[in-house]
């Protein structure tokens, strides 16, 4: 029998959540500079390394798998990889397959997604209107990512929308884009923007918007009630009484969420970071590639966890942008 994955801290490790692609076709402003550079495509894990890493942690006790990126959708041939890690949802080895996307794509690949096994999805979305989308991703389109939420529901796919709280930009659509989540039966979780890697001119400080004010917002209109469950990441939930959806408010700055850490992220180049706050990593291709067999593999693991760190440092407190990590969200995955 393996023994579970336990960090330092008592925590056992059953998340994960990994970045198959670091590219993109958006280019966010808070995740993105304009002029990416990014990886040389010989630097990532193949589609077959990447079902390996997967299959490792799996065995390892990992019962939840978040796709991420970059982009997912974009990397090519990715329903392949979705179709083969099902097999681990059929033996009953994994509980969850999920995704993170931008909602683009989703229009091609719903259907399959869903064939593949994939139950719900999380898409990003910090606007509805059409010039202010077209601003803040600066390549994407707003109704390219509607029709992609359109096709995704009718696929069967549960939608969670994920909007990014960014002061002075979508303040004023806290109630529209509730409202458009309680029509559609989704439910919206507001993330405080993290001051992850250079992305040229944009001023962290004056983009930060606290969930605190957020949340304060919310009540004037609505009956909030705090809901107990927690997901073991920085997410806290709420019902609204008179829609009944529930919101999330992801708030890794004004509010600490390490102790219960469940996850671990892995990026496309098979990097594992053990804390998204922190640049403590290491490599797991090199043990990847050094054996077809998986006894390597799962000692980098293994090692890797034992180096999980208490927390991270994020802080605005002191007026100024304290516990900056150098990567982008885009490599890490979100
Ligand atoms: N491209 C996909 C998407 O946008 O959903 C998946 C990857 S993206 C890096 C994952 C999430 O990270 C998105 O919800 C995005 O809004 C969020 N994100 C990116 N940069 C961020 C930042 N600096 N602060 C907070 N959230 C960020
Ligand atoms: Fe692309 Fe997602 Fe980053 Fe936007 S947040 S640039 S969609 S990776």
């Amino acid at each position: 029998m393996t023994a579970p994955l336990i960090d330092p801290f008592q925590r056992r490790i059953e998340y994960l959540r990994l970045s198959v692609t670091d590219r993109c076709d958006f280019r966010c402003v808070y995740c993105m500079s304009e002029n990416m550079t990014f990886l040389p495509k010989k630097e990532l894990l193949t589609l077959e390394e990447l079902d390996r890493l997967c299959s490792a942690f799996i065995r390892l006790g990992v019962r939840k798998l978040r796709i991420t990126g970059g982009e997912p959708l974009v990397r090519r041939d990715i329903l392949s990889f979705f179709r083969s890690i099902s097999r681990h949802l059929e033996t009953g080895s994994l509980d969850e397959l999920t995704l993170t996307t931008n909602g683009s794509q989703l229009e091609k690949h719903a259907t399959d997604l869903a064939a593949a096994g994939v139950r719900r999805i999380n898409v990003s979305l910090d606007t509805l209107d059409e010039a202010k989308f077209a601003e803040i991703t600066r390549w994407g389109r707003l109704p390219q990512v509607l029709r992609g939420l359109d096709a995704a529901q009718g696929a069967g796919l549960r939608v969670k929308l994920n909007a990014v709280a960014l002061k002075g930009f979508n303040e004023d659509e806290l109630l529209t884009l509730t409202q458009f989540c309680a029509a559609r039966g989704m439910d919206l979780t507001w993330i405080e923007v993290m001051p992850m890697g250079d992305i040229g001119n944009e001023n962290r400080l004056g983009q930060y918007w606290s969930l605190k004010d957020l949340r304060a917002d919310l009540a004037r209109h609505y009956t909030l009630t705090d809901l107990p469950h927690r997901t073991g990441g920085p997410a806290r939930y709420v019902r609204l009484e008179e829609t009944g959806q529930q919101i999330g408010f992801i708030t890794p700055l004004s509010h600490n969420f390490c102790e219960s850490c469940n996850r671990v992220r892995v990026t496309c180049t098979g990097t594992i970071y053990t804390c998204l706050g922190q640049e403590g990593h290491s490599d797991l291709r090199a043990p990847l590639r050094a054996s077809e067999a998986d006894a390597g593999l799962e000692d980098a693991i293994r090692a890797a966890i034992a180096l999980k760190p208490k927390g991270h440092d994020f802080d605005y407190s002191r007026q100024q942008v304290d516990g900056q990590v150098s990567r982008h969200m885009s490599h890490t995955g979100g």
